[in-house]
């Protein structure tokens, strides 16, 4: 069967590269202290530094609640598109409500909502990037946005990571009218930010339109967790931002916010939009409840102590770990994203081993989602982690660190 052989080929040069994927079975709720089954089916604790529930809301209790009143409310399923009859009362107003969130950022901004990150990026990227434009776009963003420039019929420049001379270059030269820069506001997998001012300066210069992507810091980062554009102090009309709701929102989903015109050609044209069923309404009813803790002073707190988190990491493994002889290199990250770069895959998947046989999850990221030669351990905090948890990583750490000597 030449599938298979073909297939069982393609297995076999990722085992040798130490490539192999595998998932695992968590038998608790979202929250740092888990129960993990492996392939054996037994369960054993494990304290997990790799979710993306910056702000420990994904097992709030009045989410839960509120996913409940919303299925009692609107029902279970949406039964169909958004253009169809499956966009209910719960959708509009969640998109009412994440267009104010948006508007001192955006002139005027609307907003509409996806299922997903990916496929906002998706629908986003294709939908705006015809063959009158070229995309501009960061080598280290995220791979949705990646795969949306690689579908769109437009031209495709990307320029190397942060680089805005290269960026600058390659919008004087472009030779089509329409010009989109595409970047990540906090990327994922190192946690620096882009320079989103000197970006919007440069889509102002250039009549180019900015699209950010703010996983990473929607909820998390600027006054009332309002996320990347707040904390760079920026406002234009040209800002497209999308937005995920299954990070430090605690549920699932994700919006765009733009000017209306952009909203509307999504509408009309992304085809991740229109050729998809609609998200459950419970969850975007859910979802107002989850904006409103991330704006209230208990979301203020929880921002507090995910800052604390960060700093008390950072200071234990410049402390007790990281050394520029040995190779282990803690990123230049503020962001709850903070890599510990060890170079190469193997030695990445034996550092995240001897963690896990510490009782520690935290996972290795190896090619082709990191560049060649950085595999890494991608910590990541959350609110919900107390320092306890934290010292109990630094200690495995340090101890990891004195087997690798
Ligand atoms: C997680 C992520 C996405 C995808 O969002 P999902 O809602 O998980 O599909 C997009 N962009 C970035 C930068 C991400 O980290």
């Amino acid at each position: 069967m030449q599938l298979l052989d073909h297939l069982n080929r393609r297995r076999r040069e990722r085992e040798a590269a130490a490539l192999v994927r595998r998932r695992r079975v968590v038998e608790d709720a979202c929250q740092p202290a888990l129960r993990v089954s492996g392939a054996d089916g037994a369960a054993r604790p494990l304290l997990a530094f790799c979710s993306n529930d910056y702000l420990g809301l994904a097992n709030h209790p009045r989410l839960i609640e509120a996913i409940a009143e919303g299925a009692r409310r609107h029902g279970a399923g949406s039964g169909a598109s958004h253009l169809v009859c499956g966009h209910g009362r719960a959708h509009a107003e969640l998109e009412d409500e994440l267009a104010r969130w948006m508007r001192p950022f955006i002139p005027g901004a609307e907003a509409v909502t996806f299922s997903t990150g990916y496929m906002a990026n998706l629908a986003l990227v294709t939908a705006l990037a015809d063959a009158q434009t070229t995309i501009c776009a960061d080598k280290w963003n995220h791979a949705s946005l990646v795969d949306g420039a690689l579908l769109a019929r437009g031209t495709l420049q990307r320029y190397a990571h942060r680089r805005l001379d290269v960026l600058e270059t390659q919008l004087a030269r472009a030779a089509t009218p329409v010009k989109l820069i595409v970047t990540d506001a906090v990327f994922s997998m190192d946690g620096d930010e882009a320079d989103l001012p000197a970006l919007v300066a440069l889509a102002e210069r250039h009549d180019a339109f900015l699209v950010v992507d703010d996983a990473h810091g929607f909820g998390v980062l600027g006054a009332h967790g309002r996320g990347s554009l707040a904390a760079a102090g920026v406002r234009s009309e040209r800002i497209v931002l999308m937005g995920t709701l299954g990070k430090a929102a605690g549920l699932t989903g994700a919006f765009v916010a733009a000017h209306p015109v952009v909203i509307d050609a999504l509408v009309q044209s992304a085809r991740p939009y229109i050729y998809t069923t609609a998200a459950p309404p419970a969850i975007a009813h859910a979802l107002r409840t989850s904006l409103a803790l991330i704006e209230s002073d208990e979301g203020e707190a929880r921002r507090a102590r995910l800052r604390a988190a960060v700093a008390r990491l950072r200071s234990g493994i410049a402390a007790r770990v990281a050394d520029a002889a040995g190779g282990w290199t803690l990123a230049d990250s503020a962001t709850a994203i903070q890599p510990l770069i060890v170079g190469g895959n193997a030695a990445a998947l034996a550092l995240a081993a001897s963690l896990e046989a510490r009782g520690l999850w935290v996972p290795a990221i190896r090619p082709p989602t990191v560049p060649v030669g950085s595999a890494r351990l991608r910590i990541t905090l959350s609110a919900a982690h107390t320092d306890a948890q934290i010292d109990r990583l630094l200690d495995a750490l340090a101890a990891a660190r004195e087997e690798a000597r």
